[in-house]
């Protein structure tokens, strides 16, 4: 079967102020039926926008977006609209995507009218209470507004929106990063726990590393528009190979003290730069902490170690995954 997601080449830059913002510059990946793909990176790597151009809520400049196997990408708004109970998008901050002058019932109601996925009245009905008892709340939720929930409570409600139209790929923007830390881990094991058991494939987009090790079976990251490095979740965490993933992870906390990890501790100078002007090269130079003058001007190309599920685009990394290790890494 095809994949749930297939990205090629995804690009999107627009227009601001005169200049050209490089959003996206070449994204490709795949979500396959079941899997978690972790897509990860700093706020303004682009990771956002390839999760709303993957659900055409932007407009990507050139690639193409497939979704179980359809070309979505120059697909008319109206074409669109029977394939939108296929895949959903779920936002860091629900209140801004429930209608607050809809009852939660309303909400996860208004999927299953418009794809007319119930009979009209008591089965409607029915369907809402079952999606409510599936995230965990009650069927009083039903009558409330979204400004009577919790953000938790109102996660929850989205997420029971997005399941009530069975869909076979979830997108999922930072679905727990406004929550309260209290309340994040229960959302995020709800997710966990609905993926399993409905076997969507879903792209999980963030930049909490704990969420991502715990919910994803690959992860790709992302720096300035770029995937830089894509490979199985324990093996990205156990040997990272691009200098920013082994940055990235050097800086996060370890959980488990004794676990087989990288005690290697890398302090990245700089600020991320403005996708405004991304430094030609690899992108990565103007902070790399071991770039060498071809850095400077040759684009690095994402590709397999061989014989591994890997990829990687850095100059210096070994076609058997020996990577660089960088001068300024003291043990943490
Ligand atoms: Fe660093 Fe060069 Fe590798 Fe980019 S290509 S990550 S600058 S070593
Ligand atoms: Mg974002």
């Amino acid at each position: 079967p095809s994949p749930a997601l297939e990205l090629d080449g995804l690009t999107r830059h627009f227009a601001s102020g005169g200049s050209t913002v490089r959003a996206v510059d070449g994204v490709s990946l795949t979500v396959g039926r079941g899997e978690v793909l972790g897509l990860v990176g700093e706020s303004g790597s682009g990771k956002s926008t390839v999760g709303r151009c993957a659900v055409r809520l932007d407009e990507p400049t050139a690639g193409t977006v497939r979704i179980g196997g359809t070309d979505v990408t120059r697909l008319s708004r109206r074409a669109l609209r029977p394939l939108r109970k296929d895949f959903h998008l779920v936002f860091q901050d629900p209140s801004s995507s429930l209608d607050p002058r809809m009852t939660a019932g309303a909400i996860i109601a208004e999927p299953i009218r418009l794809h007319r996925l119930a009979a009209r009245g008591e089965a409607v009905r029915t369907r809402v209470a079952e999606l409510l008892a599936q995230v965990g709340l009650r069927p009083e939720h039903a009558d409330r507004h979204p400004h009577e929930l919790s953000g938790g409570q109102r996660q929850r409600i989205s997420l029971a929106r997005a399941l009530a139209v069975d869909p076979d790929l979830l997108i999922a923007d930072e679905p727990t990063s406004a929550l309260d830390v209290s309340v994040q881990a229960s959302v995020l094991n709800l997710l966990a726990d609905l993926q399993r058991d409905r076997g969507f494939g879903c792209l999980f987009i963030t930049h909490d590393l704990a969420a991502v090790e715990f919910l994803a079976d690959r992860i790709a990251v992302m720096y300035l528009g770029r995937i830089v490095e894509q490979a199985p979740t324990a093996e990205l965490f156990a040997a990272p190979k691009h200098p920013y993933t082994r940055a990235l992870l050097s800086a996060a906390p370890v959980p488990d003290p004794a676990a087989q990890r990288s005690r290697e501790r890398i302090v990245l100078s700089g600020e991320l730069p403005s996708p405004l002007s991304p430094p030609p090269g690899c992108h990565f130079h103007t902070r790399c902490p071991v770039a060498v003058d071809r850095c400077r001007t040759d684009v690095p190309e994402l590709r397999t170690l061989p014989g591994t599920a890997r990829q990687v685009a850095c100059h210096l990394v070994a076609e058997d995954g020996t990577a660089p290790v960088a001068t300024n890494a003291s043990p943490a």
